[in-house]
């Protein structure tokens, strides 16, 4: 069975732009447009690998990623989570990191390099 992979972001040109490219990559996609929404379907579906918007309309991305990594799902716990963001100011990859994300990517989004991460974080040794 393939991978899925969750993207939380609420820019729909960006979902659709990934969308594709993961579903192109032969992983399935799940979309959520807003944070808590988001958390709703991390833990129903407990997703494989979860790309992860900073600046989203109600919770930030880092309250997801903090979320997630307390979860009284095991299967969240240690998902890995691609910190995707506009931000440049300094320090946001470090806040991504200290919220619990593996890795942090600016935008606009690369997509080979986004492949390149998504692969290397799901050939690490699952747990789950
Ligand atoms: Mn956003």
């Amino acid at each position: 069975m393939s991978a899925t992979v969750l993207y939380i972001e609420d820019n729909s040109d960006n979902l659709t732009l990934v969308k594709r490219a993961m579903e192109a990559a032969g992983y399935q996609f799940l979309g959520a447009e807003d944070g808590l929404s988001g958390l709703k379907i991390a833990e129903e579906m407990i997703p494989d690998l979860i790309l992860l918007d900073i600046n989203l309309p109600d919770i930030d991305g880092y309250e997801v990623a903090r979320r997630l990594r307390s979860s009284s799902k095991p299967g969240l716990i240690y998902v890995p989570i691609v910190a995707i963001t506009a931000n440049a100011m300094r320090g946001d990859a470090e806040k991504a990191l200290a919220a619990g994300c593996d890795v942090y990517m600016p935008k606009p989004i690369n997509i080979r390099e986004l492949w390149a991460r998504v692969a290397a974080l799901l050939q690490s040794p699952q747990t789950s």
